[in-house]
């Protein structure tokens, strides 16, 4: 059986990278009639943040991400919090220690810290606590048998660490990269438990996906160089048939490709990396407001759409993929190696592709808000009508309301560019008839306004051309905009006569 994990830790706002990773998960395991599991890693207590465990959920929710079992739906295998956990990966870090896979250390930071200065004045570009120093370190291969428990009696602080193998070429096979291969020499003894009995990333991590028969781990990049570590813990706790298979994500690299996407890139450049807004704690305390796909005006499954193409092709030309498509289609073999650009204009193409596609009914609910908050009374079948008018022209539903005000107020200003260029004796004179011409007409029309306007044209051997904009600019007070016949007959006549007047007087 497929099983997948999204294993985020809540040490603050998710960035998009974050949620591609979930997205990606959840797809496969969908395909594969498997389940996806979320399960909070927070067994670092100095980096906790409040507020960010909700913040995962509440992203996932709002692009239609339930997981099969997490902490608010629990399944077989939990609980889904690490931090409730707590008790479950002592037994395997002794397990190690008894095999003579792991060591306790008591080295305080001080002697650390020193170590690191030795090593960095012999010129050792990363210094590690490896083969070599550990022999030089205050641990349970340095001191006897009596001396290890006579410290761990007396409650000295401790650690475990792993003791890994001096000469040994480690191997995995990645999904996305293929073979990846790491000599030993160059992994960490990394610390599996802390002094404060937690366990870190990766005695957890390691443990827990084993016990939740996680089959495929899918996850950023980031976590590659992390890996090998992990084969050889599976390996040491005898686990080597569970091991699941690993898919490394590439990259999200800026929109000019140089360089990884970071959580300041949104300021800069003047567009959300968040899925959600939130505020959190920043570096000094103080806290960071982030704004979020959501609150800027992306449909739930644009974002997601655009998020499936940031690192995964199809290899055809299709681009808009419902999400049952990316279900169905959806395939690790056509996960890219290299960094996928984050490319904004994408995200917003994908928002008018999917905003285009909706229905006026359910785009008039979001204006109907607007107009209420704004006192402004209107049919619900022009609502409508104003829906369809405007929907081709924007990319998010606010711009709906912010640039087709004018429908449901007069203009209150008139482009200056326009006015300066189009505003003449005879624009103003054809107006003036159009208004009259249109109040005497019944029922009005996008065609019969045309023609109205069309044969006083005529008659004053006027060109279209020479009118077009004024007549535009004194309906709307804009140069451009959705069909203007269209406006004028969702306008109404009345309406329409009130704002040339206003215009011309
Ligand atoms: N807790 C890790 C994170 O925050 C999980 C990495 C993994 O998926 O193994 O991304």
């Amino acid at each position: 059986e497929v099983r997948v994990r999204f294993a985020p830790s809540p040490t603050g706002a998710l960035h998009v990278g974050g949620v591609r990773t979930a997205l990606y998960n959840y797809l496969f395991a969908k395909q594969k009639q498997g389940k996806m599991i979320l399960r909070i890693e927070d067994t670092d207590q100095t980096r906790f943040v409040p507020g960010a465990e909700d913040y995962i959920k509440e992203s996932l929710e709002w692009i239609g991400i339930i997981p099969d079992e997490s902490p608010y739906k629990e399944g077989e295998y939990g609980p889904y919090r690490q931090s409730e956990r707590k008790g479950m990966y002592a037994q395997y870090a002794q397990k190690l220690i008894d095999e003579g896979n792991a060591y306790y250390a008591f080295d305080t930071p001080e002697e650390l810290d020193a170590m690191r200065e030795r090593l960095k004045a012999a010129r050792v570009n990363t210094p590690q606590y490896n083969a070599i120093t550990r022999m030089q370190m205050r641990n349970s291969l340095t001191m006897s048998e009596e001396e290890v428990k006579e410290k761990i009696a007396a409650g000295e602080p401790y650690v475990i660490r792993l003791k890994v193998p001096i000469k040994e070429e480690v191997r995995l096979n990645d999904m996305v990269r293929g073979w990846v291969m790491v000599h030993s020499s160059t992994i960490d003894d990394k610390v599996l438990m802390k002094s404060d009995g937690m366990p870190t990333y990766h005695l957890a991590n390691v443990v827990d996906d084993y016990l939740m028969k996680i089959s495929h781990v899918i996850r950023g990049e980031e976590w590659l160089p992390s890996a090998p570590l992990h084969v050889l813990l599976y390996k040491f706790l005898g686990w080597e048939e569970n091991m699941p298979q690993f898919a490394h994500l590439p990259l999200l690299l800026k929109p000019d490709g140089n360089g990884k996407l970071s959580k300041r890139d949104g300021d800069k450049l003047g567009f959300p990396v968040f899925p959600i807004s939130g505020v959190f704690p920043g570096k000094d305390g103080n806290p960071e407001t982030y704004s979020g796909f959501r609150e800027t005006g992306y449909l739930p499954d644009a974002f997601v759409n655009f998020l499936a193409f940031l690192g995964w092709n199809p290899g055809t030309e299709q681009e808009i993929f419902t999400f049952d498509d990316l279900v169905q289609t959806f395939a690790i073999e056509r996960i890219g190696k290299s960094g996928a650009k984050f490319d904004i204009e994408k995200a917003k193409w994908y928002n008018q592709q999917y905003l285009k596609a909706k229905s006026n009914e359910e785009l008039s609910e979001y204006l109907k808000q607007e107009l209420e908050a704004n006192d402004i009374a209107f049919e619900a079948e022009k609502l409508e009508r104003v829906c369809g008018a405007m929907k081709e022209r924007v990319t998010f539903p606010q711009e709906i309301w912010t640039e087709g005000k004018f429908f449901f107020t007069l203009p209150e200003e008139y482009d200056e560019g326009v006015v300066k260029k189009k505003w003449t004796e005879v624009a103003v004179d054809v107006l003036s008839d159009y208004k009259a011409e249109l109040l005497k007409a019944n029922t009005l029309t996008a065609d019969s306004s045309k023609e109205i306007l069309n044969n006083i044209l005529e008659e004053k051997g006027v060109k279209l051309g020479q009118v077009m904009q004024a007549v535009r600019l004194a309906i709307t007070g804009k140069g451009g905009g959705p069909d203007l016949m269209e406006i004028i007959e969702i306008l109404g006549a009345q309406n329409v006569a009130d704002r040339i007047q206003k215009a011309i007087e």
